[in-house]
């Protein structure tokens, strides 16, 4: 995993790289200094974040005089792992009490849900637990279409709609209805992620969740956020945060992103922790995420 990880994420070995050759400058200046801040910037680390790393940073190499580059990796390891964060509970909370354990998915469309959900469901099969997929994305055409075949691919059935359009609260509801009386252990929704109003979306996606919450407590809602958008995906996903409330992020395209940095970024805006990553689209591509194999990926 670990080896995988770390060729998946090569691009943004790029950040710690250039990082680090600044560090080993020695007796840096300030046009270093600002050096590093663009780097970390430009990987999507977000400005509240660099602003903490850079405090560290500099603190750091002003106690310890010039550093050399072992010592300035071991720096901005420390740093980064501090600000990736390394006492989140990332783990996913899944209680089978009450029915069906149930994990609501969302995300603005094309950032990967669907795949993800297909992903998941093969992580919990492969802990042994019995999973159904519900296909609430009833607008987008494909979508239903693609689950089921995600569904074969895993081997776990899927609930959908009869025709588009169809109401995505009542395949949720279906979902979990059907989880129950089947004593299945994780219900997984896929819903529609479309942002063309705010308004229909809270409407929406707020009464899919009402919907399962009828039927037991909703216990994950995950949001899937696309790597590759940096800044402006997230702007959109705080609208999800709004009418849901989050419990966990999936980020995903890590594997094609030269903006690793985004972990840390988003964490610190919507609030709650990357509990896994997606690093490419076959099903095992989908890694719980790992803090410290995540910095060694990007310093090396
Ligand atoms: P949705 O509209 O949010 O349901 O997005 P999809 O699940 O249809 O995914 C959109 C595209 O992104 C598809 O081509 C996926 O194969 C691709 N994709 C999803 N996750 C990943 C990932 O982690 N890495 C890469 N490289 N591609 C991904």
């Amino acid at each position: 995993r670990m080896q995988r990880l770390r060729g998946r994420l090569a691009r943004s070995g790029s950040l710690g790289k250039a990082v680090l050759a600044v560090l080993s400058r020695g007796n840096l200046s300030e046009a270093d200094w600002e050096e590093i801040e663009d780097t970390l910037l430009s990987a999507d680390v977000g400005l509240a974040a660099t602003d903490e790393i850079m405090e560290r940073l500099r603190t750091e190499v002003k106690v310890r005089g010039d550093v050399s580059p072992v010592e300035a990796q071991q720096i901005l390891k420390q740093e980064l792992l501090a600000a990736v964060g390394t006492d989140m509970d990332r783990s996913l909370h899944l209680d089978k009490a009450e029915g069906p354990a149930a994990i609501l998915v969302v995300g603005v469309n094309g950032t990967g849900k669907t795949t993800t959900v297909g992903k998941l469901a093969r992580v919990l099969r492969a802990q042994d637990k019995t999973v159904l997929l519900g296909a609430a994305d009833t607008f987008r055409a494909a979508a239903t279409e693609q689950l089921a075949t995600w569904g074969q691919r895993v081997g776990v059935d899927v609930v959908s709609s009869e025709r588009e359009g169809g109401d995505p609260a009542s395949v949720a509801f279906d979902a979990v209805k059907e989880a129950k009386e089947r004593g299945i252990d994780v219900v997984l929704v896929d819903t529609a992620g479309r942002l063309q109003t705010k308004a229909t979306l809270m409407d929406e996606l707020g009464k899919v969740k009402r919907v399962m919450e009828k039927q037991g407590p909703v216990d994950e809602v995950l949001l899937v956020l696309d790597a590759t958008t940096g800044q402006n995906g997230m702007r959109q996903a705080e609208v999800f945060g709004q009418v849901v409330g989050l419990t966990g992020i999936v980020l995903t395209k890590l594997d094609g992103s030269a903006k690793g940095g985004i972990v840390i970024s988003v964490q610190k805006e919507l609030g709650v922790p990357v509990k896994f990553v997606g690093l490419g689209e076959g099903p095992d591509d989908l890694a719980p995420f790992d803090p410290e194999s995540f910095v060694d990926a990007i310093v090396g």
